[in-house]
């Protein structure tokens, strides 16, 4: 583990993602080293800028990331793409896993790329992701972008471990922006219109106005400057907007960095993951014990069939904690 800590602070990617591949492990030794390399990088003290990125799919997300990347590595940072996809645990596929797929990135020197892992639980991805995250930090990377789809339980999450929280979203109707979500809208910090190219670049401005309208209706955050949170217009594939788009996040994250905003929502994240990990922990000591679980069998059965109520039978489990 020490060389491999070592190696990984050199910014060696290939000791990198040995790092991520284990930290991916369900094996209990795998655990237990994962555990103790994390440990050993948290020291190098380094910090990313991580921007979290949703979208449906279709709207762009590889096609962005691919050219905002370039944009990145071509300016000299180092950057880390790493995927969410809560639906590849079912499909067995991932949304980074076609390799075509943001092909010249990918080939960047200063480019880390790695798909969704296809593992069981939202929660065991939550847990792989930060810790990949950790590692590219502690790798010296400039910028983690963890990419997901537009699935409200892998957003909430994903905006959970980012220091900035992008929208992509494509051009459309007035009547279509009462598609996007209220809760999702209220996590974004950037909501960027994708597409603002050839005969869509008209209903992209429209999109543009009419979100950042309906972003002016949104209560306002204590850790956003005035203009925040903004909408506009980007082409992913002709390369349009996205130096307004990194600009406007460096100002944001430098904005909240003065404002101590920074420190502060990464210390609450930190707090919530704890508690996350706990409450995982300890599901899965309950699950661990052959009794234990037969009995949260037999009382689910009873709480679906209206024999106990789910309180009831809950502290029945609990009771075996003690
Ligand atoms: P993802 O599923 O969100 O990752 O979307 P992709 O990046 O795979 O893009 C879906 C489709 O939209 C592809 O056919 C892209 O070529 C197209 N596309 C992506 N970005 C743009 C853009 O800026 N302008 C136009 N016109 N098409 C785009």
């Amino acid at each position: 583990m020490d060389d491999l800590a070592k190696r990984i602070a050199a910014g060696d990617r290939r000791a990198l993602a040995r790092a991520v591949t284990l930290v991916e492990s369900t094996r209990a030794d795998h655990r237990g080293q994962a555990t103790a390399l994390l440990e050993k990088l948290r020291g190098t003290g380094r910090q990313a800028l991580r921007i979290g990125l949703s979208g449906t799919p279709g709207v762009g997300k590889s096609t962005f990331i691919e050219a905002f990347g370039m944009k990145l590595t071509e300016a000299g940072l180092k950057v880390a793409v790493l995927a969410v996809d809560p639906s590849s645990a079912r499909s067995g596929g991932s949304i980074l896993g076609d390799k075509t797929r943001m092909e010249r990135l990918s080939r960047a020197p200063g480019a880390f790329i790695r798909p969704s892992p296809s593992s069981a639980a939202l929660g065991g991805v939550a847990r792989r992701t930060r810790e990949a995250v950790a590692l590219c930090e502690a790798a010296g990377f400039d910028v983690v972008l963890i990419e997901t789809v537009g699935v409200g339980q892998s957003e909430t999450m994903v905006a959970q471990m980012c220091d900035l929280f992008v929208l992509l979203l494509a051009p459309a109707g007035g009547d279509e922006l009462q598609g996007v979500k209220r809760g999702i809208m209220e996590m974004a910090d950037l909501i960027l219109i994708n597409k603002a190219d050839g005969d869509l670049k008209a209903t992209a401005t429209r999109t543009v106005a009419d979100y950042a309208g309906a972003l002016r209706l949104l209560r306002k955050r204590p850790q956003d400057p005035e203009d925040f949170p903004k909408a506009l217009a980007v082409s992913a594939v002709e390369g349009g907007g996205l130096d307004t788009a990194w600009d406007e996040m460096q100002a944001l994250a430098a904005w909240r960095k003065d404002q101590t905003w920074w420190d502060r929502a990464r210390a609450a994240q930190a707090a919530h993951w704890f508690r996350e990990e706990v409450q995982n922990g300890l599901l899965a000591r309950l699950h661990e014990d052959a009794d234990i679980r037969s009995m949260m069998g037999a009382l689910a059965d009873e709480v679906a069939a209206g024999a106990q109520t789910p309180d009831a039978a809950a502290a029945a489990v609990l009771d075996k904690l003690r």
